[in-house]
């Protein structure tokens, strides 16, 4: 690996400007921005990150004023969502303007827009003077990163900057919620749960977010195998009798008893959000080829925790080593 292209906030969004993607640092992941009006540089986006290009990308913006130069026939619903949740970590679906190219949303009528609270993204995309494309900044499939470190351990030599803003805040993926269709349906489960958006918008439907085997997707972007280390993680129930292979390490949650001490602990208190915190930085810290498995605690399947049991779900091998 060379050296990682470190950079700062100014240098970032002249790069920008040029048609250059940059790494960014927001409360969720890290992400790998570029202009989010210009083709060449969403292609670079989806070049560095091996990325299907039906994998469609959110554009990120630093003020509510900014939405209407990306979508259009806004409802009222979504100025009430970004009043309640923005800036943070909830992107909105809305229909799309013809000034963002198809390639940012993979054909789709639709647009993803998110506002993200992050002061540093906030400071780039403000200086860059542009909306930016960014999906979290990693190799497709892989794990998504909460440092500047994960980002440069998988893509410095092919962006041009990374900027550093310290380990992300929330750890996990934006939830995402669509107005584009008759009524409002959470598509990823994310740190603003069904109920907050309940709070704003009366009753919202929840999209099963992983595809079914054999079915078509609902959505692009459901792949049910993402977000995988290269060390076997399994999130399940061990079958009984079933012989763990030499090296299997334990991300424990809370004081439950495992087959195995705790390797690391998520939260020893049962602390959620410093669980979802914690849980991509433990899977890079544990996806050594040292290991033989990476076993997950069982986690509450409520509130953000859905968004834990949605990622490590799709994390998960199917079948034991
Ligand atoms: P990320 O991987 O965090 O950048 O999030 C991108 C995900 O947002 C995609 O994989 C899709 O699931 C979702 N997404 C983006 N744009 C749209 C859209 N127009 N309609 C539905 N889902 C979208
Ligand atoms: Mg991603």
């Amino acid at each position: 690996m060379k050296f990682p292209p470190w950079t700062s906030v100014s240098e970032a969004a002249r790069l920008l400007k040029t048609g250059e993607v940059v790494a960014i640092p927001t409360e969720t992941v890290y992400g790998l921005a570029g202009n989010a009006f210009e083709p060449k540089a969403l292609a670079k986006i989806f070049a560095a990150k091996e990325r299907p290009t039906f994998d469609p990308l959110i554009v990120h913006i630093a003020d509510i004023a900014q939405l209407s130069d990306i979508a259009k026939d806004i409802p009222e619903a979504a100025y009430k969502l970004a009043e309640a949740y923005w800036p943070g970590p909830m992107t909105i679906i809305l229909p799309k303007k013809d000034c963002i190219p198809d390639l940012c949303t993979s054909g789709l009528p639709s647009v993803a827009v998110r506002f993200p609270s992050h002061p540093v993204a906030q400071a780039i995309i403000k200086e860059s003077g542009l909306p930016l494309a960014a999906p979290s900044a990693n190799l497709f499939k892989h794990v998504s990163p909460t440092t500047a470190e994960h980002v440069a351990a998988q893509l410095a030599d092919r962006i041009a900057g990374i900027v550093d803003g310290g380990p992300c805040t929330v750890g996990v993926e934006s939830s995402i919620i669509s107005l584009a269709g008759e009524k409002p349906a959470v598509l990823r489960p994310g740190a603003i749960t069904p109920e907050m958006f309940a709070k704003v918008l009366g009753s919202v439907d929840v999209k099963d977010s992983t595809s079914k085997p054999g079915q078509p997707m609902a959505a692009p972007g459901q792949c049910d195998t993402h977000y995988r280390p290269q060390v076997p993680l399994y999130f399940g129930e061990l079958p009984a009798g079933y012989k763990l292979p030499a090296n299997t390490v334990r991300i424990a949650f809370g004081k439950q008893n495992g087959p195995i001490p705790a390797t690391v602990n998520l939260s020893e208190s049962g602390d959620m959000a410093e669980a979802t915190a914690n849980l991509y930085a433990f899977m890079h810290d544990l996806d050594k080829p040292e290991y033989g498995l990476i076993l997950v605690d069982p986690i509450p399947n409520a509130g953000i925790g859905m968004a834990l049991n949605d990622r490590l779900k799709r994390a998960s091998v199917k079948a034991l080593p």
